[in-house]
C-alpha cells in the first residue's frame, strides 16, 4: 500500500502563486515537473528537517541547494545574521566583515589571494569570464556540456551535435551571438578537449572540478590536470566554479582536494551561509584589473552586504577539520546504504564528500549524454514515494543529493529504510 501525503494547504498556495510567479515558482527546479507532482510549500526547517504547509515533516536532502551545510536555522548562524541586522542591513560603504570573510576564503582557497563579491553565482561567473576575456584580449571560452555556470546568456549554451561544437542558446531569448564564442565539449573527454584546444585561441577553460548540475559527475584520473595543462599550453585562463565544491568537498574545496590551481575561481552558495552571497578570485595580478584597483568594470548595490557577509562567515567558522570529517562518514553512510537499497536494481549511486547522486541507470555516469540517458520517469515515481515518506530528495534527476552536517545517524537511518520501499515501489 503506497503511502500518501497531505497537500491540500500546497495545493491551495499553488493555485495562488501560478496567478502571481511565472510557473508558480522563483526558479525553476522548485516547481517538481521534472518529478511529475506539484511543489510544497516550505513554513519551517530545524536541521535536517523541513516543515510545509500542510505539517508534513521530512528529512531534508536538498537544503536549498547546496547553502545549508550546517542545516536549517542553525543557532550560531541565526545570532551571526541577528546581530548583524541590528546593526544595520546595508550601507554602500565598506565593513569589516567582508575584509574578514575575504582573509578566510584566502587562507582556505590555494588558488585565490583576492576576492570580489557578488549576491549569485550567476554575477560571480559572469564576471570572471569578463575578467579572463579582459586579461587574454581573447573572446572565446570553452565549457563542458552538462555544467552550469548561471544563467547569464554566454554561459546558458548547449551543444549542438559533434565533439567539440559552438554553442547554440540553450533558451530562447539568448541571441546567438552571445553564445558563439562559447565551444562546448563532453565532460571527461580527453581528446574533445585536445582537439578544441588545438582549433582556437580561448580566453578561458571553464569548469565545475565537481560537476554536480548533471547530478554528480566527478572529473576521470588526470583530466583537471589535463585542463590545467591545456589552458595553460594555450594560453587561456583556467576557472574553476566552485559554487557547489567550495567549502563543502574540502575545507578548500576542489582546488585543495585535488591539488590542481585554477587561475580564477567563482564561489557561492555555501559562502553566503543560506543568503545571498557569492564570490570570485585569483591572484592579486588578475583581480587587480577590476574596478576600481583597474579598468574592469563589475559593481553590486547589495554586493558584501553585511547581513550575508555574517552568514558566511559564521557558517565557514563552523567548518574545521573534523567537520569534514564528519561529513564524509555521513556522504559514505548515504551512499552505501542507497546502493544496498537499491540491490541489484538498474542504479549507480555516485559520491563524493557532501554530495551524491542516485542515476538511474544500467551504467555508470560519465558525462552529460550518459545523464541524460538515465529513466527519468522511474527517477520522478521514486522521489514521488520517497515524498510520501516523510524524505525530501532534490526534484531532478540532475542534481545531487546534499548530506550535510546536520543529518543525524537516525534521520539517515530513516531515510535508507524509506528509500528501499521506495524503490520496491518503482519496481
Ligand atoms: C548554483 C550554481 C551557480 C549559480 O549560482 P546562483 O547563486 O544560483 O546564481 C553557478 N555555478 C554552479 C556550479 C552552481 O551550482
Amino acid at each position: 500500500m503506497p503511502a500518501s501525503l497531505r497537500d491540500t494547504r500546497s495545493a491551495e498556495l499553488y493555485a495562488r502563486a501560478l496567478n502571481v510567479l511565472p510557473g508558480g515558482v522563483n526558479s525553476p527546479v522548485r516547481a517538481m515537473r521534472a518529478i511529475g507532482r506539484d511543489p510544497l510549500f516550505v513554513v519551517r526547517g530545524e536541521g535536517a528537517e523541513l516543515v510545509d504547509a500542510d505539517g508534513n515533516r521530512f528529512v531534508d536532502w536538498v537544503l536549498s541547494w547546496g547553502p545549508l551545510i550546517h542545516g536549517h536555522a542553525h543557532p550560531e548562524i541565526i545570532a551571526a545574521v541577528v546581530a548583524a541586522a541590528e546593526d544595520g542591513t546595508s550601507f554602500g560603504a565598506p565593513t569589516i566583515g567582508e575584509v574578514e570573510l575575504a582573509e578566510e576564503v584566502t587562507r582556505r582557497m590555494p588558488a585565490v589571494e583576492m576576492v570580489r563579491m557578488t549576491s549569485s553565482g550567476t554575477e560571480a561567473a559572469m564576471s570572471a569570464i569578463r575578467l579572463a576575456r579582459a586579461s587574454t584580449g581573447r573572446e572565446r571560452i570553452l565549457k563542458f556540456a552538462g555544467a552550469y555556470h548561471g544563467h547569464s546568456d554566454g554561459l546558458l549554451a548547449e551543444a549542438g551535435s559533434g565533439l567539440a561544437t559552438q554553442g547554440i542558446p540553450a533558451s530562447p531569448g539568448v541571441p546567438v551571438a552571445a553564445t558563439a564564442n562559447t565551444i562546448i565539449v563532453p565532460w571527461n573527454d580527453f581528446d574533445a578537449v585536445r582537439e578544441a584546444i588545438s582549433e582556437h585561441e580561448f580566453a578561458a577553460i571553464i569548469a565545475e572540478p565537481v560537476p554536480a548540475n548533471m547530478g554528480l559527475v566527478p572529473a576521470a584520473d588526470g583530466f583537471l590536470d589535463l585542463l590545467r595543462e591545456q589552458a595553460s599550453a594555450n594560453g587561456a585562463l583556467l576557472i574553476f566554479d566552485e559554487v557547489i565544491s567550495g567549502f563543502r568537498v574540502a575545507r578548500g574545496g576542489a582546488q585543495e582536494s585535488t591539488g590542481v590551481l585554477p587561475d580564477l575561481v567563482v564561489m557561492g552558495k555555501i559562502i553566503g551561509g543560506g543568503l545571498p552571497a557569492a564570490a570570485y578570485g585569483g591572484s592579486h595580478t588578475l583581480m587587480e584589473m577590476i574596478a576600481p584597483a583597474g579598468e574592469v568594470y563589475q559593481a553590486g548595490t547589495l554586493s558584501g552586504n553585511p547581513v550575508a557577509t555574517a552568514a558566511g562567515l559564521a557558517t565557514l567558522a563552523l567548518l574545521d577539520e573534523s567537520a569534514y570529517r564528519r561529513l564524509e562518514a555521513t556522504t559514505d553512510a548515504l551512499a552505501r546504504g542507497l546502493r544496498e537499497a537499491a540491490g541489484d536494481r538498474p542504479v549507480q549511486v555516485q559520491s563524493t564528500c557532501g554530495l551524491v547522486t542516485t542515476f538511474f541507470s544500467e551504467e555508470p555516469v560519465h558525462d552529460y549524454a550518459g545523464a541524460k540517458a538515465c529513466d527519468a520517469a522511474a527517477y520522478g515515481r521514486w522521489c514521488r514515494a520517497l515524498l510520501a515518506r516523510g524524505v525530501y530528495p532534490p526534484a531532478s534527476q540532475f542534481e545531487a543529493w546534499f548530506p550535510s552536517l546536520a543529518h543525524t545517524e537516525e534521520q539517515l537511518e530513516r531515510t535508507l529504510a524509506v528509500a528501499a520501499a521506495a524503490f520496491g515501489e518503482v519496481w
